[in-house]
C-alpha cells in the first residue's frame, strides 16, 4: 500500500509589525492544527516581552528604568545575542537605538526627516557598551536609553515556533515573519526553494536558494520607508550618523538560527558589503548575500553552496 500523501496546514496571522506564516506538513490534521496553533501562542507570549509596544514588556520596563533591571531569561538571550554581534560589527548593530527610532517616528503614519539636534541628541550615550548583560540582569549606562530589540526579535521569536512545532513531532514545516524564516527539514517532494525578494521589483527575486534546517533573513530598504524631496529613508539606521544606513538594499542571510541571522541581516545592511561579509566570518556556518546601494550583487563564499540549480 502506498503511504498517504502528507497533508499539509496553512496559517498567517498578523503579528509583531508583520504577517507570520506557518505551513506543517504531516499525516494528522489534528495535530498540525494543535501544532500550528501552539506556535503562534509562543510567538504572542514572545512578543508581550519583547515588543516596546507592550507597556509591560521587559523592553518597556527597561527603556523606562533609570538603571536597567531582571528581564525574563528569553529577553536575556535575545539581547545576549544581540550583544555579541553589537560588539564585533563594531556597534553597526545596535539595540540602544530606541530614541532615534523614536524620533524618526517610523511606527506613525506619517514619518519625516527629523532636525539635525533631535538627532544628535538621540544617540547620546548609545553604543555595545551602552548596556550590559550579568545573568538576567540588564544594566544601563544612562537612564535616558531606550532599547529596541526590532532587529533580532522576530528572530528569536521565529526560532522558538520552530522548536514549539518540533516538539509536537512536526519534521516538515516553515516559518515565515515577512521575510525572517526557518525552513524545517524537507519539503514533502523535495528541498525547500525560497525565492529571495528583489529590493526593487516588487515581483522579481535576486536569487533562489535551496534549503534545509536552516534560517533565511532579509533585511532590506524596500520593507518600511517614505521619500522626502527624492530621497529613500528607511528603517534601518546607521548608529554612527543616526540617518538611514546608504550602503545596501537588501542583505541576505543563511544561518543556523533566525535570531542570529536577523541580527547579522541588520548588521551587514548597515556595515555595506565588504566589512559586512567579513564579519560573516566570524559566524561559521553562516552564508550571505548583499545587494549594495547600486545594485551589485555580492555573496560570501559559501552562498553559491545554496544555489538551487535550474
Ligand atoms: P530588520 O528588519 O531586522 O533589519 O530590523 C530593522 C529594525 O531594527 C528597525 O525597525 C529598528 O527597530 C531596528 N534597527 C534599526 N537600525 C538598527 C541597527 N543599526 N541595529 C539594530 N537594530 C536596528
Ligand atoms: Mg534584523
Amino acid at each position: 500500500m502506498q503511504p498517504a500523501e502528507p497533508e499539509q496546514l496553512r496559517r498567517s496571522q498578523l503579528m509583531m509589525g508583520t504577517i507570520i506564516e506557518i505551513v506543517a506538513y504531516g499525516q494528522d490534521q489534528n495535530l498540525l492544527e494543535s501544532a500550528i496553533s501552539a506556535a503562534f501562542d509562543e510567538i504572542a507570549r514572545l512578543e508581550k516581552r519583547l515588543s516596546r509596544y507592550h507597556e509591560d514588556s521587559d523592553v518597556t520596563r527597561l527603556s523606562k528604568s533609570s538603571t536597567g533591571g531582571e528581564v525574563a531569561p528569553e529577553t536575556a538571550a535575545v539581547i545576549a545575542l544581540g550583544l555579541d554581534v553589537a560588539k564585533r560589527s563594531q556597534g553597526a548593530f545596535d539595540m540602544t537605538l530606541g530614541r532615534l527610532k523614536a524620533v524618526w517616528g517610523f511606527d506613525k503614519e506619517a514619518p519625516s526627516v527629523p532636525d539635525k539636534n533631535a538627532i544628535t541628541d538621540a544617540l547620546q550615550g548609545i553604543g555595545p557598551q551602552a548596556i550590559s548583560l550579568d545573568k538576567n540582569r540588564v544594566t544601563k549606562s544612562s537612564p535616558q536609553l531606550m532599547v529596541d530589540l526590532g532587529g533580532v526579535a522576530k528572530g528569536y521569536a521565529v526560532d522558538q515556533a520552530i522548536r514549539v512545532l518540533k516538539n509536537h513531532g512536526i519534521t516538515s514545516g516553515a516559518v515565515n515573519a515577512g521575510g525572517d524564516m526557518y525552513l524545517l527539514g524537507q519539503h514533502p517532494e523535495r528541498p525547500w526553494r525560497i525565492g529571495i525578494q528583489h529590493p526593487r521589483k516588487q515581483q522579481g527575486t535576486v536569487a533562489t536558494v535551496e534549503i534545509r534546517d536552516k534560517a533565511v533573513v532579509t533585511s532590506g530598504d524596500y520593507e518600511r520607508y517614505f521619500e522626502q524631496e527624492g530621497r529613500r529613508y528607511h528603517h534601518i539606521f546607521d548608529p554612527a550618523t543616526g540617518m538611514p544606513a546608504r550602503l545596501c538594499q537588501s542583505v541576505t542571510i543563511i544561518a543556523e538560527s533566525v535570531a542570529l541571522g536577523d541580527a547579522l541581516a541588520t548588521a551587514v545592511f548597515v556595515l555595506g558589503p565588504q566589512a559586512g561579509l567579513k564579519l560573516l566570518q566570524h559566524y561559521p556556518e553562516t552564508e550571505g548575500l548583499v545587494i549594495a546601494a547600486d545594485g551589485t550583487a555580492y555573496e560570501s563564499p559559501g552562498w553559491k553552496g545554496y544555489r538551487a540549480k535550474p
